[in-house]
């Protein structure tokens, strides 16, 4: 840490704010990072490193370092009750050339991302729970629990869904909640091509399934006994992770008020169908280093103009995840028949494909802040 004291202080140490902090620190910022738990994060949670993410990141190195551990998607593979139906062989080199869709482990992207900040100095500090916050025209002042107050100029609450930021800030957090539990297995298997994604909409529900490197599996579905339901040939071995989860979607009405930021879930939760949640956490840490640059160098209204933009893109999103996730959890026969039509009919449409791949992977709006 360094003797000066922070010009921004970042509240939370997962992907949004180790990449807020990086971006910073590239950008000659002094920023803090503070984090409630004893330690990093050790699961694979979010897997999915987008186009738009890889863009970002070139910038720092960890691009390069996420597409040579990862694993790249060649191939999507989609259909009903076991029967493929559609093939996407997606052309990365005409959607993002040389950053295709990458499979890692968040432990994985958390800890490169933390790797990169420390050849700046940077390193998140742990056991350091923000319980308060207020602010004045020119600073905020945090404190942290156990017992220590830090005054900045400007604080980022990257803090999660329970957000203690959110919460200082009195915002309210709208939206739905599902009861519908998904369950999720990481399993190694023998069997399967090691580049390939699938989705196939069975009659117990949808299963979803995507490759790790070196041969693991993530498979997402509805009931926790996912793996008798794989694809005909792959036999699923050693269990590395299962967790079960429970969809919401929820938006806060502004993503800054004065000299404090919310970013990543913290201010948006969605689905993780579609793969965006810790994707568009590093988008907003990035557009926020950039606002935050200017806001240091007098022109708070950058703050102003990192809320309106992001809110716009994460809402967007918020929106179109509920809308994704009802469809693929949807069980009706009307549902049921366009699962099984309208992917051949999509891929037969020429352009349609990489459209909604540019959509779904953060690449139909830019990242300029004006
Ligand atoms: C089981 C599971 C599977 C998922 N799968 C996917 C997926 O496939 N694709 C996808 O995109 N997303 C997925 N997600 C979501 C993804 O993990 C999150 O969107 C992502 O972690 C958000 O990053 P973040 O940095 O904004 O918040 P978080 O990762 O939640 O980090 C917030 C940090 O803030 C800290 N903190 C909390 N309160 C305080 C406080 N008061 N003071 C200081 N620190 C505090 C926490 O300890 C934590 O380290 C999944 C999540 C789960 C749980």
């Amino acid at each position: 840490m360094s003797a000066l004291p922070p010009q921004v202080l970042i509240v939370g140490a997962g992907p949004t704010g180790l990449a807020a902090a990086l971006f910073l620190a590239r950008r000659g910022v002094r920023a803090r990072v503070v984090d409630a738990a004893p330690g990093p994060t050790t699961t694979s949670k979010a897997l999915a490193v987008n186009p738009r993410t890889l863009e970002l990141l070139a910038e720092t190195g960890v691009a390069d370092r996420i597409l040579s551990e990862g694993q790249h998607i060649g191939v999507i593979r989609i259909g009903t009750n076991g029967r493929v139906n559609t093939t996407v062989r997606p052309r990365w080199d005409r959607v993002a050339p040389g950053r295709p869709m990458t499979i890692l482990p968040q432990a994985r992207t958390e800890a490169l991302l933390a790797e990169a900040l420390a050849e700046h100095g940077v390193r998140p500090e742990y056991d350091a729970r923000l319980t308060g916050l207020i602010q004045t025209a020119d600073t905020v002042t945090a404190t942290l629990s156990p017992g220590e107050t830090v005054t900045t100029a400007l604080l980022l609450g990257a803090d999660g869904a329970h957000s203690a930021t959110r919460h200082a800030l009195n915002l309210d957090f709208p939206g739905d909640a599902s009861d519908l539990p998904w369950h999720l297995v990481d399993v190694e298997i023998e069997g399967a091509a090691r580049d390939e994604a699938r989705v196939d909409f069975q009659r117990a529900g949808p299963l979803i399934t995507l490759p790790f490197a070196g041969g693991v599996f993530r498979i997402i579905g509805f009931g926790d006994d996912l793996l008798p339901r794989l694809p005909a040939g792959w036999t699923p071995g050693r269990v590395l992770w299962r967790s079960e989860f429970k969809v919401s979607h929820r938006m806060v009405p502004t993503m800054a008020v004065g000299r404090v930021a919310l970013a990543g879930d913290a201010a948006h939760i969605h689905s993780p169908i579609g793969g965006r949640g810790m994707n568009l956490g590093i988008e907003d840490a990035f557009v926020f280093a950039v606002c935050a640059v200017d806001a240091l160098n007098g022109d708070l209204s950058r703050i102003a103009d990192y809320a309106r933009v992001r809110h716009a893109v994460d809402a967007a999103w918020v929106k179109t995840s509920r809308g994704l996730t009802g469809f693929v959890a949807g069980q009706s026969p009307g549902v049921r028949l366009v699962k099984r039509i309208a992917p051949p009919i999509a891929t037969s449409v020429p352009g349609l494909i990489e459209q909604a791949l540019k959509r779904g992977l953060g690449l139909d709006h830019p990242t300029a802040v004006r």
